[in-house]
C-alpha cells in the first residue's frame, strides 16, 4: 500500500511539474507584432482611382507564344506611366530590359547602404476563352462601379506596380528623399515566368554588384479565418516558395491479347505505383516557414490553442495531425504527390504496351530533387518502372526576424492595425525567385485583403479589388518607403 501511495505521489508531482512548465510557456508567449503607429497619410482617391481604372484597360496580356504579344500596347502602357506620374519619371531613372521590362532608380541620402528593391508585373493572363461573358464588367474596361475597380490586373498584379507608382509620387510631392536607394522593378512577363523580364533585371543588377537589403514582390496577402484559433485576419509574407517539378513514372512491356491478361498489367503497375506513393505520402515535419508562422500566429490565438502550440515539443504530433486534415495546411508541412496526366491504352481488347503517369510534385524547402526521386523509386519498389524527374527545388528560406521583416510588418500594421503579420510558405511561384541571388531576403506579399473568392477571380472571372484595398496599398507602400529609412544592416 505504501509503495503504491509513493509511486502515485511521484507521478503527481512530476504531472504537477508537467502543467506548471506547460501552462508558464503558453503564457510566456509574447506577440510578435510591432505597435501599430496609425499611418496618416493623405490620398487624393478619386485620381489615384481614376489612373488605376486606366491602367486596366490596357490589354498588356502575355501567353505562352511570345509572338502572340501585343508589343505596341505594352508600348502604350509604358507611354501612360510617363504621363501619369510626371515627377517619378523627371526624378528617378527609368532603364528599360529587354524594351519591356522597367527598373526605375530612386537615388537615395547614403547610396553606400543596401538598396531596397520593390517589384511586381504589369502583364496579365489572358480571359480564358469562352468566359467572356461570365464577366459581369468587361475585363478591360476599368469600370469604378459601387466601390469596386473591375478587370484583369487589379489583383494580379497591376495593382503593384500603380501602387507603387502612386507611393512613390505622393512622397515626391512631399519633397521626400529616401535614406537609401530603391529600385521598383516591373516585369513584363511574369506570367509566362519572367525569363526575358524579372531575370534579366536581376542578371543586370547583379553584374552591376547590387544586393539589395530585401526585395518585396507580390505573393502572401492578407486573409481570414485561415487558421483555426486565430480570429484577428491574418497578413501572410511568403518568405519561401516550394520547388515544383513532374515525375514520370513509365513503363514498357509485352502487351498481348485482352482475352489471356498476365496477372500483372502495364496500367495495374503504374496505379499501383501511384496508389502506392499515396497511402506512403511524403515525410511531414512542421519546420521552415511552417513553424514559423505558427511561432508569429500563436501569441495571438485563443488560450487553448496558445497551450498546444507554446508546447510544441509535446504537441508537435497533436499538431501535425491537425495540419495534415486539410489540403491547405498539409501542404506547408510535406512535399505533396499530385497524379495529374496518365496514358495508357488505346483499344478496349488490347494490353498497352506502354503506360505512364506524370504527377506533379510541391517540394518542401530542404527536399531535393535527388532525394525526391529516391523516395519514388523506394516507394513503388518495382524496377521495371522508370521514374524520370524535372523541375526545380524549393527556394531559400527568407528571415522571418530580421529588421527587414519587421519593417514590412510596421508598415502593414500601421494601414491595417488589426491585422497579424506573419511569414509563410508560398506554394505557387512569383517573379521573387529571379531575386534570390541579388537580395539578402526576399518577400512575397500583397498588402491587400483578399477572400477566397477573389483567389478563384484572380486568373479567373470578374477579376476586381475594392476602392479602400486600392487605397490602402498605396498608403502600405508609402509607409514602407518611409520605414526603410531606419533600417540598418540585417543582423
Ligand atoms: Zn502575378
Amino acid at each position: 500500500m505504501k509503495k503504491i501511495k509513493k509511486v502515485a505521489l511521484i507521478f503527481g508531482a512530476i504531472f504537477l511539474l508537467f502543467l506548471i512548465v506547460t501552462v508558464y510557456n503558453a503564457f510566456a508567449v509574447k506577440s510578435k507584432q510591432p505597435e501599430p503607429v496609425t499611418t496618416t497619410i493623405q490620398i487624393n482617391e478619386e485620381e489615384a482611382v481614376a489612373r488605376f481604372s486606366e491602367a486596366i484597360t490596357y490589354q498588356t496580356i502575355s501567353y505562352q507564344d511570345r509572338t502572340k504579344f501585343d508589343l505596341p500596347e505594352f508600348d502604350r502602357f509604358i507611354a501612360f506611366l510617363e504621363g501619369s506620374y510626371p515627377l517619378v519619371h523627371e526624378q528617378l531613372e527609368l532603364e528599360k530590359i529587354n524594351g519591356y521590362s522597367l527598373i526605375y532608380k530612386w537615388s537615395g541620402k547614403d547610396s553606400s547602404k543596401n538598396p531596397i528593391g520593390l517589384t511586381s508585373h504589369y502583364d496579365v493572363v489572358p480571359v480564358l476563352e469562352g468566359t467572356e461573358d461570365n464577366w459581369e464588367q468587361d475585363p478591360f474596361s476599368g469600370i469604378v462601379a459601387d466601390g469596386i475597380i473591375w478587370g484583369r490586373g487589379t489583383l494580379d498584379d497591376k495593382i503593384g506596380v500603380i501602387s507603387i507608382l502612386e507611393a512613390v509620387e505622393h512622397l515626391l510631392s512631399q519633397g521626400y528623399t529616401p535614406e537609401q536607394d530603391m529600385y521598383f522593378m516591373f516585369g513584363h512577363d511574369e506570367e509566362i515566368g519572367g525569363d526575358e523580364g524579372a531575370r534579366v533585371i536581376a542578371e543586370t543588377l547583379k553584374e552591376r554588384g547590387i544586393t539589395f537589403e530585401f526585395v518585396m514582390d507580390e505573393g502572401g496577402a492578407i486573409v481570414e479565418n485561415m487558421v483555426p484559433g486565430v480570429s484577428q485576419p491574418v497578413g501572410v509574407v511568403g518568405i519561401s516558395e516550394k520547388g515544383s517539378a513532374t515525375a514520370e513514372l513509365s513503363i514498357e512491356g509485352s502487351g498481348g491479347h485482352s482475352s489471356q491478361p498476365k496477372s500483372s498489367t502495364n496500367i495495374g503497375r503504374i496505379a499501383s505505383a501511384i496508389a502506392e506513393l499515396e497511402a506512403t505520402q511524403f515525410k511531414h515535419d512542421l519546420k521552415g516557414p511552417g513553424k514559423d508562422l505558427f511561432e508569429f500566429l500563436a501569441p495571438e490565438m485563443s488560450f487553448g490553442m496558445k497551450y498546444i502550440f507554446a508546447n510544441q515539443f509535446i504537441f508537435e504530433p497533436v499538431i501535425e495531425n491537425i495540419l495534415l486534415k486539410q489540403p491547405a495546411t498539409a501542404a506547408l508541412i510535406r512535399t505533396t504527390i499530385a497524379p495529374t496526366i496518365f496514358h495508357a491504352g488505346e483499344q478496349y481488347n488490347a494490353l498497352p504496351e506502354k503506360a505512364s503517369a506524370i504527377i506533379n510534385l510541391r517540394l518542401m524547402p530542404g527536399d531535393s530533387l535527388e532525394e525526391v526521386k529516391e523516395f519514388i523509386e523506394e516507394t513503388i519498389d518495382d524496377e521495371a518502372i522508370t521514374v524520370k524527374l524535372d523541375g526545380s527545388e524549393a527556394t531559400n528560406v527568407s528571415s522571418p526576424h530580421s529588421k527587414s521583416f519587421q519593417t514590412i510588418q510596421q508598415a502593414a500594421r500601421n494601414v491595417y492595425e488589426e491585422v497579424v503579420i506573419a511569414p509563410y510558405l508560398m506554394f505557387a511561384g512569383s517573379d521573387a525567385k529571379h531575386y534570390e541571388s541579388v537580395s539578402m531576403n526576399t518577400y512575397r506579399f500583397l498588402p491587400v485583403q483578399i477572400t477566397s473568392d477573389d483567389l478563384q477571380r484572380m486568373h479567373g472571372t470578374n477579376e476586381q479589388i475594392s476602392v479602400e484595398n486600392y487605397i490602402n496599398a498605396i498608403k502600405f507602400f508609402t509607409e514602407l518607403i518611409m520605414a526603410s529609412d531606419k533600417l540598418e544592416a540585417t543582423d
